[in-house]
């Protein structure tokens, strides 16, 4: 297994291999940069189906983490982890302990959050042998939410913020009302995201696999329901991806309809050039790990003391890195993404 010239490498800081034969422990821990603070990032359980496959997860995860933060205005660096495993067959307490004592061992340099396979609760296991976990305390929620660490409102609001730029900048509208916007799932961002759309007038079409979801977005919202399979065909303004990646793809591109792209899933588009077709047809992408910083956002400020309102403030510049990004892909006439990643690297090369 190669790793300093393993293709996600990217200069790496540090990459830590961690086992502990009591537990079964098997873990990566990468720590891409930490020019701008100590790396903060998701401890993701997975059963990788090999060594090689977790490398190149946690590489390329961490990385992305540095150039969210940095966009995010965030004194973090990036970094990620995985456990190697079946979450709902390996994880026991000793193996989330035996976890929190490697994170214990590095001082903080890496501080460890929820993640796919992890919960809030194991974090909180982790935390009985460390203190460099984030996403655990109980403190006000933001927005309505619940305060037990959930992220999604600052996720939701910082989404309708960087949505409200991006239509801003391609329509030259600051009104939302009468806007149409297809929301593809309504989990905890999305129906959030749904609900500030609502409030500010806009028309809402909603996708989801779960009826119970939907219902709930047509009874409360009024939004018209729409199959999964057809949400991306839809004559709207505004497209808002907030369940899976990948849903800027070749079939898909084909046939979106709206002028906009801004939602919060993670990994939207499929392949980087993606992002330049976009560009080529006129349609107006907000980059994934810009719009959706508001989780980070609010899990960074748990750890500084948490005060909603500078929460608030700090998810609503959002807002203006957005449109920073949209006037430099405009001039140069690249991919959002593109430019996102050369303001990041502006922001955490020192
Ligand atoms: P969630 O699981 O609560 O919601 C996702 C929703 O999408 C669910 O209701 C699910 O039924 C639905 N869904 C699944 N497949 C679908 C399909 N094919 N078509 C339509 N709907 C489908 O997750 P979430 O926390 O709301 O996160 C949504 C997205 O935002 C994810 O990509 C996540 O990685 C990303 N994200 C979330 C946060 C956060 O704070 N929760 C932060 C950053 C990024």
């Amino acid at each position: 297994m190669n790793v300093f010239s393993h293709p996600e490498f990217d200069h790496h800081e540090a990459i830590h291999f961690c086992h502990d034969e009591a537990s079964g422990l098997r873990a990566i821990i990468a720590v891409h940069n930490t020019n701008l603070g100590p790396a903060l990032g998701g401890c993701r359980m997975w059963p990788y189906a090999s060594d090689e496959e977790a490398l190149r997860d946690v590489l390329r995860l961490s990385k992305g983490m540095t150039y969210k933060s940095a966009l995010a205005n965030l004194p973090l660096g990036g970094g990620k982890s995985v456990i190697i495993g079946d979450p709902r067959q390996h994880k026991s307490e000793a193996l989330l302990r035996a976890m929190g004592r490697f994170l214990e061992q590095l001082g903080g340099h890496y501080i460890a959050a929820e993640d796919s396979g992890t919960s809030v609760q194991d974090l909180k296991v982790m935390a009985l042998e460390t203190d460099h976990v984030a996403g655990v305390q109980t403190r006000p929620g933001l927005l309505g939410g619940t305060g037990s660490g959930d992220p999604s409102p600052a996720t939701a609001y910082g989404t309708f913020i960087g949505l409200k730029a991006a239509v801003k900048h391609k329509l030259g509208r600051d009104d939302l009302t009468g806007l149409r916007v297809a929301v593809q799932g309504v989990g905890n961002v999305g129906f959030r995201l749904a609900r500030h759309l609502h409030d500010a007038g806009a028309k809402l079409w909603v996708s989801d696999i779960y009826p119970e979801q939907l219902q709930r977005a047509k009874a409360e919202l009024g939004a018209v329901i729409v199959d999964s399979n057809e949400i991306i065909d839809l004559d709207v303004d505004v497209y808002a991806p907030c369940a899976l990646g990948a849903v800027i793809n070749d079939d898909s591109i084909e046939r979106l309809r709206a002028p906009i792209v801004a939602g919060a899933a993670n990994n939207q588009l499929a392949e980087a050039r993606h992002g330049q077709i976009l560009t080529d047809r006129g349609v107006l992408y907000a980059p994934d790990f810009v719009i959706n910083a508001g989780g980070i956002i609010d899990v960074c400020y748990e750890r500084q003391g948490y005060d909603a309102d500078r929460v608030r403030s700090h998810v609503e510049q959002i807002g203006p890195t957005l449109s920073e990004i949209f006037a430099r892909a405009e001039r140069e006439q690249l991919a959002t993404a593109l430019i996102a990643n050369q303001l990041a690297e502006e922001r955490f090369r020192l």
